[in-house]
């Protein structure tokens, strides 16, 4: 979908940034602009600013910023199209789509999903067996205000039930069906309801639209051959390897513990909410896939699982697993099972008990050596080997060579063996890697969140500079000729044209400056009225910079040193590049010694 301009420009026009912003973090204000702790990273003195008069926003602690589209994107986890669709629905303002036809599908889909919904949710406590539907509800502890908030309803045990109310709204039978809520008959007659005396639990997107549901058996009549659930099928609206039940609900929540607690079943979430746990969703009716851990990357990269598992034999869990720790998720275990009872019995039972289960949750290389080490025999041949076998693999899915050497260590130790045996073994060992990285999206890169953090931080400092220049204009003449080559191009020449004798007022009327300094405007608005940085002065504030902003192009310089002297094969060139390496980290380490610290200025 591509929206022009103009309507871009209307949206924009027509919200406005606070209103946006402020229904989702809380916004205090202060002189002309509102000011947060910031969603995006954690702090305690709030750093994140809200500026009406530019509607940008901006936080000086983690660098996140810019307009209210971006806002969007990175808060809800979205793609720029998502955003645009939220905003223009706030703003009333409809977007043109390139595909009318298909447009109109999916929303007359999302209208059927919706009407189902209501229809399923007006049964539950009326019709007779609606009644005790909900009854068994309520006495399996969900709330009356749960009841409405999950939209939970029941399907009468009729056969065209909701398909005819559906056509008597205007629907076609062949829609019902392309939702998922009617089957074609085999025997020539109109397409049947597919869920049938089932109580209902609604499936909603990011937005909280109903785009699908699970059903549980209750009082049906064919009692004998139903599944005790069942799901909406693959629709155009819902599949379900990419929904995580609960998670319209969730995500700020899981944004904000920067964890999020993965259970199994739709009442295991509900009951997690209704007590306050709201960083849990729900896995259901599937395996963990690499669609679910892309969509849970944004919002964090902590994961606890709430499963009931058994590694040596549950493959599609343990696929799962694999594949999160490939993505350097840190997992943890609750082993909620052991006992026979689900989260929601445990939670209802007394969220206390559930708090302590989080709190105690296992690292999950814990896990694979309790399980390993509890089912063989460590003191036989036999054993040992079997041990391995569940172990190994793990240990060499870890990317982190010192953790993957902790845990090489603690495996010889506990088995009794050398652990060049562990070494040799390892390199056998299987890592079982069970997607391919198209499927997964994205290959894993351990870099590139190093090195966006690291060019943050340099933006960050450079504004800093340049915003101290706009105080005090004699700062400037703390720079020198050899710390230009450490800025961007772009604060590069500002820097140069300020230095040259450029007026201030002139340069930022250029357009190619207009987001830097709505940033820096913003900035030094913000540093007038609260004071972000101590008492330094100003040269030496320009100074703790330009030696941080050293100290990361030299860590640069020695991360791609290192990867040369990993390819040379020569050895005398070897031993000069290793020579210029020594030097480099020299003046690394009298940077950082010069500066007490990491030479980290408050920015
Ligand atoms: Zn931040």
């Amino acid at each position: 979908m591509r929206a022009s301009d103009s309507q871009i420009k209307e949206i924009k026009d027509r919200l406005n940034i606070v209103d946006i912003v402020g229904s989702y973090v809380k916004l205090t204000k202060t002189g002309a602009n509102y000011r947060a702790v910031c969603p995006f990273h954690s702090e305690k003195k709030p750093s994140f600013f809200v500026s009406p008069a530019r509607q940008m926003f901006k936080c000086f602690g983690c660098g996140a910023g810019s307009s209210i589209f971006d806002f969007v994107m990175k808060i809800e986890g979205v793609e720029f199209g998502d955003a645009l669709k939220i905003l223009a629905n706030k703003a009333g303002v409809e977007l043109k789509r390139e595909n009318p036809k298909l447009r109109t599908e999916r929303q007359r889909l999302y209208e059927i999903c919706d009407l189902a919904c209501s229809f399923f949710e007006k049964q539950l406590g009326n019709s007779a067996w609606g009644k005790e539907a909900k009854e068994y509800l309520l006495k399996r502890g969900i709330k009356e205000e749960s009841v409405k908030k999950w939209r939970l309803g029941y399907s009468p045990d009729t056969w065209q039930g909701l398909s005819d109310f559906l056509v008597s709204r205007g629907y076609k039978r062949e829609e019902i069906m392309k939702a998922g809520l009617a089957v074609a008959s085999e025997r020539g007659n109109n397409p049947y309801d597919r869920f049938r005396g089932r109580i209902i639990f609604p499936i909603f997107d990011l937005n909280s639209q109903v785009i699908g549901f699970g059903g549980r058996v209750f009082k049906s009549a064919d009692n004998k051959e139903t599944a005790k659930y069942i799901n909406t099928p693959q629709t155009l609206l819902y599949d379900k390897s990419g929904v995580l039940y609960g998670l319209n609900y969730a995500k700020l929540s899981i944004r904000k513990n920067n964890q999020c607690v993965l259970t199994e079943g739709y009442t295991d979430a509900i009951m997690a909410h209704q007590q306050g746990f709201e960083n849990t969703v729900a896995v259901s009716g599937t395996a963990l896939t690499p669609r679910h851990l892309n969509i849970l990357k944004r919002y964090s990269d902590n994961l606890v699982l709430a499963f009931d598992m058994d590694l040596a034999g549950d493959t599609a869990t343990k696929r799962g697993i694999n594949l999160a720790e490939s993505l350097e998720f840190n997992i943890k275990i609750i082993e909620t099972y052991k006992g026979g009872k689900d989260p929601a019995e445990i939670i209802l039972e007394s969220p206390e008990n559930w708090r302590q289960l989080l709190s105690k949750a296992r690292a999950i290389m814990d896990y694979y050596f309790d399980s390993a080490f509890s089912s063989f025999d460590k003191s036989a041949p036999e054993g040992k080997k079997e041990i391995g076998k569940i172990i190994l693999p793990a240990i060499k899915r870890i990317q982190n060579k010192i953790e993957q050497s902790h845990w090489i260590q603690k495996l010889a130790e506990k088995l009794g063996v050398k652990e060049e045996a562990v070494l040799e073994e390892l390199k056998n060992a299987k890592t079982e890697s069970a997607y391919s990285p198209a499927e997964i999206g994205r290959p894993p890169s351990p870099t590139t969140a190093v090195g966006a953090t690291a060019s943050q931080r340099k933006k960050l400092l450079e504004e800093k500079i340049i915003a101290l220049a706009v105080k005090n204009p004699e700062s400037l003449n703390f720079i020198e000729d050899r710390h230009c080559n450490l800025f961007y191009p772009k604060t590069k020449n500002l820097i140069e044209e300020l230095r040259g004798g450029a007026v201030f007022a002139d340069i930022s009327k250029k357009e190619e400056y207009k987001e830097l300094f709505d940033t820096l405007a913003l900035r030094v608005e913000a540093e007038y009225e609260e004071d972000l940085t101590d008492d330094r002065q100003a040269e030496e504030e320009i100074q703790l910079c330009l030696s941080e902003l050293k100290g990361i192009e030299l860590r640069n310089t020695l991360n791609n040193m290192l990867d040369a002297i990993k390819r040379e094969s020569d050895e005398q060139k070897k031993e000069e590049l290793i020579k210029e390496f020594d030097k480099k980290a020299k003046e690394l380490h009298n940077c950082i010694k010069s500066n007490g610290s990491y030479g980290r200025t408050s920015v």
